[in-house]
């Protein structure tokens, strides 16, 4: 079988950014799940779907049209690399993907992903639903302050303003949210290694993965 990495965690434990370089190192694909649940609640904002509305936002799956290429996502030929990250569209993601009509619209398209020479899984349930057969399963942790901070960095760096404290609150929130939530709930898959960034550089969490993946792989 073609072999994945699924890394799970939390809201800006730093998943995204170890994810792609993983990727990058080892010439692999990289889906970042996170970013379809993203594209699924922007588009039922275009398109004016109450959110609440299980069957209307699971059916819109089926018509949504999303790219990927070199870094960029796009919806309907828009470029909105830039607008899914806004936290409106984060926090709408959190509640549509708490519907499991929804979850299961957006499975197909995931499973899509895994070409050879292989895949960094990015999301909340790579390794415990999408993934199960993952060759190696990371579950990465940071405290919420950590979280919190690295998501006012990148959030200043793009331009949007921010407040550490309501950042702060939205973090605890969507964790609760993700963690609470009747289907595929945030949590580490049983054979998952557990990585706590609180006090990582980027390059010390890239590199235990890899070491990790080296391991399993032999
Ligand atoms: O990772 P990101 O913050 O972009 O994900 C946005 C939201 O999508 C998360 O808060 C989570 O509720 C949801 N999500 C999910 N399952 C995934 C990826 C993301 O439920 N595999």
């Amino acid at each position: 079988a073609i072999p994945v990495i699924a890394i799970d965690g939390p809201t800006a434990s730093g998943k995204g950014t170890v994810a792609q370089l993983v990727a990058t190192e080892l010439g692999f694909h990289y889906l970042d799940s996170g970013a379809l649940y993203r594209l699924t609640a922007l588009s039922a904002l275009y398109r004016g779907i109450a959110i609440d509305d299980e069957q209307a936002v699971a059916n819109s799956v089926e018509t949504l049209k999303c790219g990927f290429k070199d870094g960029d996502i796009f919806l309907d030929r828009e470029n909105v690399t830039m607008s899914i990250r806004a936290e409106e569209v984060g926090n709408t993601a959190s509640k549509i993907a708490a519907l499991p009509a929804v979850r299961k619209a957006l499975v197909d398209l995931q499973l899509r992903f895994r070409e050879a020479p292989g895949l960094i899984a990015d999301g909340r349930d790579m390794g415990t639903v999408i993934f199960p057969d993952a060759k190696l399963k990371v579950f990465l942790t940071a405290s919420a302050e950590a979280r919190a901070e690295r998501r006012y960095k990148q959030l200043i760096d793009k331009g949007f303003s921010a407040n550490i404290e309501d950042l702060l609150k939205d973090l605890n929130e969507r964790d609760a949210r993700d963690a609470n939530r009747a289907i595929a709930p945030l949590k580490p898959a049983e054979d998952a290694y557990l990585l706590d960034t609180s006090n990582l550089t980027v390059q010390q969490a890239v590199d235990q993965v890899l070491t990790w993946y080296a391991a399993v792989k032999a």
